[in-house]
């Protein structure tokens, strides 16, 4: 390796006519072997080149990137809002963070910068930049334990699990299985499935085995960029384990929902989104998996595109992460009566229908118990944290396929709520990991609310 140092390797672009086949037998090509063909280069998503990468530049740089807050000032820009972001998504020129009619949020590299921005003033719509080197606020959100404090940790406790850094799935499932190891009387842990590379969708139950207590079912890191949620419903889980003698509900915790996509936020691009299934005669990769549930499937905001975020997919349950919790639920005789997922970021408390902007026959009850959520989650930290409580295709935009809304409809399971928790923008995805504590006493807080709900059923 050390020979190659000084020559500079710069990318080869291969035309969009070899990438195909390159993606699927890169053997049968002569590259040096300190070249790696990578399958999702930066621009994936734009349809336009694949690339070659240096190996060790591999991961994605978002050196100079910014996020931006595009607002619309009056009634008659909301259209134009959404239609701007629309189109500039499908150049691939920008990504879409989150949003909802008058306010979005949008990542813009650093090359397009010039060009966004000339056509948002063209067009007389104002934007703030929130974060102005995306690369810096990556950098910066995850500071590493130290090897040294993790084996401490490791020695001292058995497992590597802590709240002051996010943890890659290794610590994660290890954590799991220790605590099933541990405490066998209260936890055990299975794999309801794998997911498209192979990596386990590993539950938890927690039980102390009161009769005929409700069942909750939580989840968290669907969207694999989301961390907040994993390192939140971690939390979750060892409060729920430390204080096991007074729970009265059982609860099912699939922490990591998107294993293969959580990893590859970590090894390659710290804004996956999908997981990491091919689709057939395409560039491009991944399904959103909160798009692939069977309710409504492939309907408004999702997209038939597999090279877009919001891909639903080819079929519902197409994918083995979304079909293992269809099958854990289709064979479990747990009596559940609440599904919450958590995702970031936003800070709202979500309730079905996110098909369309309308609501189930008992919506006011998921309201009133909502917005008994808000105020346990602002009471649970000193932030004070402002959660919003509404029905989703009308608080943020209409997303067919979600898994609030199969819960809701085809599980019949009253209480479905999706909770996007911190910030409300000023990080957004990449959420400093000091971030971690306050907002998981927060989901907390939900969680305890959302059981006595239960309780009451
Ligand atoms: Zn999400």
């Amino acid at each position: 390796m050390e020979e190659l140092e000084g020559r500079k390797v710069l990318f080869a672009v291969v035309l969009l006519a070899e990438a195909s086949v390159i993606g699927r037998e890169k053997r049968e090509f002569v590259i040096p072997d300190w070249i790696e063909i990578v399958d999702e280069p930066v621009a994936e998503n734009s349809k336009t080149i694949q690339r070659a990468v240096n190996v060790r530049d591999a991961k994605i740089s978002y050196d100079g990137a910014q996020v931006w807050r595009v607002q619309a000032l009056v009634e008659g820009q909301k259209d134009l809002v959404s239609n701007v972001t629309m189109d500039f998504q499908e150049a691939g020129l920008l990504s879409l963070w989150v949003g909802n009619e008058s306010t979005v949020d949008v990542m813009v590299r650093s090359e397009e910068i010039p060009r966004v921005s000339r056509y948002l003033k063209q067009k007389d719509l104002r934007y703030q930049v929130v974060i102005d080197n995306l690369q810096k606020a990556i950098d910066e959100e995850n500071p590493l334990l130290s090897v040294e404090e993790m084996e401490e940790l490791e020695g001292r406790k058995g497992h590597r699990m802590e709240w002051t850094t996010y943890h890659r799935l290794e610590d994660i499932h290890g954590y799991l299985d220790y605590l099933a190891q541990t405490f066998p009387d209260v936890c055990s842990v299975v794999s309801i499935g794998n997911s498209v590379e192979g990596r386990p969708l590993k539950v938890i139950r927690i039980s102390n085995g009161k009769q005929n207590a409700p069942a909750l079912w939580i989840d968290g890191g669907i969207h694999a960029r989301e961390w907040i949620s994993p390192a939140t419903v971690t939390y979750i889980i060892n409060h729920l384990v430390e204080n096991s003698e007074s729970l009265d509900a059982d609860y099912y915790i699939l922490p990591v929902a998107n294993p293969d996509g959580y990893e590859y936020t970590f090894t390659r691009d710290r804004l996956w989104r999908k997981n990491r299934k091919r689709a057939v005669g395409s560039m491009c990769t991944g399904v959103d998996l909160n798009r692939n549930f069977g309710y409504r499937w492939g309907g408004m905001g999702t997209s038939k595109d597999p090279c877009r975020e919001i891909y639903a997919g080819s079929g519902p349950f197409s994918e083995p992460e979304t079909n293992a919790i269809r099958n854990f639920f289709e064979a479990s005789a747990a009596n559940f009566k609440a599904y919450l997922t958590f995702h970031s970021y936003g800070q709202y408390i979500l309730y079905p229908w996110g098909y369309d902007k309308r609501v189930p026959p008992d919506y006011a009850d998921l309201e009133s118990v909502g917005r008994e959520v808000a105020v346990s989650m602002r009471k649970a930290d000193s932030a004070s944290s402002s959660y919003t409580v509404g029905n989703s295709a009308t608080t943020l935009y209409a997303a067919a396929g979600g898994s609030d809304d199969w819960a809701k409809a085809i599980l019949k399971l009253k209480y479905a709520y999706t909770i996007e928790l911190r910030d409300t923008g000023k990080f957004g995805f990449v959420l400093p990991s000091r971030y971690i504590i306050p907002t998981a006493k927060e989901a907390l807080a939900a969680v305890m609310v959302v059981t006595e709900a239960c309780k009451s059923l």
